[in-house]
């Protein structure tokens, strides 16, 4: 037993209970009931932590001030240093960010023609899209529509999406699936040859495809392979954009990148701009913890803000409901919504489940933290984190033996590191910072208000509403990574680009200026959080963020 003695007394409670519990059928709340529960527990409708925007499209809205601080932030870029007559690379297509909607608009562009350079922060397809672990909807059932899935995603999300959005990604879903599984990706199969489809929270069919529960280590293993050996697309890694740049058609024409190695910087001069960097959980708003990866800063909303593009529900996260909770060294990873959907339960204290466990995940967010707090019914921790239980041992009791083995490898893996056997044993959970619902303001294929620049997946916004359901997000990032490559591909057949300029990084500066801020606010974007490990003193100096903006050297 790895669990200390005194976390052992609840967990006879739920062993107990299990009996009973496994013909107990909490039924799901009113949507009346919801709007109640979430405004009064959801980080979200918290009145701490957030702050008006001073400045840029957004200007008097109120966000997570984390997110507000990136938003509001320093150029990393002195503009009168660089010298936009010296090009480092000159292409088509140049892609910012290398998770599944960076490679499958890379993918997509290629096809269509383009040159095309994809630079990362990290390692090529180092990316919250590798960590994905449920899977990826798609209405491809007899009994299943696109309509349905449309309905179902306008409903989690509280029917403030973008409808064109949604139905855009529906429509395109089961097109997305069968093009994944014709370029390698192995989905898990029935015995009869058909997909293996799961129901998660939200949606009133199985629709859900997953690779076990490593989904997205084996889709970027896919596309990874295939990006590398394409011709006329290069990438370029551990170089991360920190601005974009303009020309004197109002158009974005390519971006700058830093060398985390040598501090130097890269000029790439481009005909179109694909912004695929993903989402912020490494801000860890409201102070939560993230299941996100090391280059999750927000990066690609604080340079697509600073060119002019608004943004949609930047005031709206999502708090995955069953982040682990101990060990202390998995604090903050996802346990995936797949063991909700295979029937684990979230049970307090006293053996007793929270709610119906598929509610959507703000709803149960809101229910867990109401019982660790207003009710004191959660476990405490010796590091004095609290949280619930999810009963996985249950689902083999429901399936069968073997059944948690066999579905989620990845998971009982990690645990089984530190002695937890999650075959036999429950897991500790509370919410954790997953996803940015909103984003960067796009149109159905994913181009900004700003001409030359789209931004597909997690960086842009509308598509959920204020509450993502379950697989919808990989959808989104392959459905609007190839929309956006293939319309990228075919605008830069087209544009003419004027003189370049980084204009917009000086008018922003003076603007800084004149509102006293500049010196208060970080340089953004961030690139890594502050606790990360540093690439080198130079950038290491930056993130004091003591400096006086403009310090980036200049190569
Ligand atoms: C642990 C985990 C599990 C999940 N499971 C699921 C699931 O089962 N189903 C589902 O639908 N959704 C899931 N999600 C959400 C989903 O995976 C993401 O929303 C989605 O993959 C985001 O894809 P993306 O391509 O937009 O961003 P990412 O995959 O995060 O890729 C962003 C890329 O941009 C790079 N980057 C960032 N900043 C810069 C910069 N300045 N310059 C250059 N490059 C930069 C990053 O390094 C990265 O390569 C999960 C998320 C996590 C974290």
């Amino acid at each position: 037993m790895p669990y200390p003695p005194f976390m052992e007394e609840s967990i006879r409670k739920l062993e107990v209970s299990r009996q009973r519990r496994m013909k107990e059928e909490i039924p799901l709340i009113s949507s009346d009931e919801r709007d109640i529960i979430v405004r009064k527990y959801h980080p979200d409708y918290r009145e701490t932590g957030k702050r008006k925007l001073l400045l840029g499209p957004n200007k008097d809205e109120t966000m997570p001030e984390e997110l507000v601080n990136q938003l509001e932030g320093n150029s990393r870029v002195d503009p009168d240093k660089v010298d936009l007559s010296k090009i480092d690379y000159d292409v088509d297509v140049l892609i910012i960010g290398s998770g599944g909607a960076g490679l499958s608009a890379a993918l997509v562009a290629q096809e269509n023609g383009a040159k095309v350079l994809v630079a990362t922060k990290l390692r090529l397809g180092d990316s919250n899209t590798i960590g994905a672990e449920g899977g990826t909807q798609a209405a491809d059932r007899p009994n299943d529509s696109p309509v349905l899935h449309y309905l179902d995603t306008m409903g989690g999300g509280h029917f403030e999406n973008v409808p064109e959005l949604v139905w855009a990604m529906a429509r395109d879903a089961p097109m997305a699936i069968k093009w994944l599984e014709d370029v390698g990706v192995n989905w898990d199969k029935e015995t009869d040859g058909s997909m293996r489809e799961l129901e998660l929270a939200g949606e009133c069919r199985r629709r859900v495809h997953s690779c076990k529960d490593y989904t997205g280590l084996e889709v970027m293993r896919v596309l990874r392979d295939e990006v590398r050996c394409r011709d006329n697309i290069d990438y370029i890694e551990f170089e991360p954009a920190i601005e974009l740049i303009m020309d004197d058609e109002g158009q974005v024409a390519g971006a700058i990148l830093v060398n985390l190695e040598t501090n130097e910087l890269s000029l790439v001069r481009a005909k179109a701009v694909i912004v695929a960097t993903g989402g912020l959980g490494r801000l860890h708003t409201q102070g939560f913890p993230t299941t996100n990866h090391y280059g999750a800063t927000a990066d690609g909303l604080a340079m697509a803000y600073r060119v002019g593009c608004s943004l949609i529900y930047g005031d709206s996260m999502q708090y995955h409901p069953t982040g682990a909770v101990y060990p202390l060294q998995l604090v903050g990873i996802l346990i995936t919504e797949n063991v909700r959907a295979l029937g684990g339960q979230i049970i307090n204290i006293d053996g007793e489940q929270v709610a119906c466990n598929l509610e959507p995940r703000d709803i149960l967010a809101s229910f867990e933290i109401r019982e660790c707090t207003e009710r004191h019914k959660g476990i405490t921790t010796a590091a004095r984190n609290v949280g619930v239980w999810e009963d996985i041992p249950l689902i083999d009791m429901i399936h069968g033996e073997g059944t948690i083995a066999r579905r989620l490898p990845s998971l009982v893996h990690k645990f089984s590191r530190f002695n937890i056997d999650l075959i036999h044993e429950p897991v500790l959970v509370y919410p954790t910072l997953h996803y940015q619902n909103g984003g960067v303001r796009m149109d159905a294929n994913a181009a900004t208000e700003i001409p030359g620049l789209w931004v597909p997946g997690e960086v842009g916004g509308g598509v959920h509403g204020r509450n993502r359901l379950g697989g919808n997000a990989t959808l989104d990032i392959y459905v609007f990574g190839r929309r956006a490559g293939r319309e990228a591909a075919k605008y830069a057949k087209e544009v003419k680009l004027g003189k370049l300029n980084l204009d917009h990084v000086r008018q922003w500066r003076e603007e800084l200026e004149q509102l006293g801020i500049a010196k208060e606010r970080p340089f953004s974007p961030m690139l890594l959080p502050n606790y990360a490990r540093q690439p080198g003193d130079y950038l290491a100096a930056l993130y004091t963020e003591k400096l006086q903006p403009g310090l980036v050297k200049l190569a």
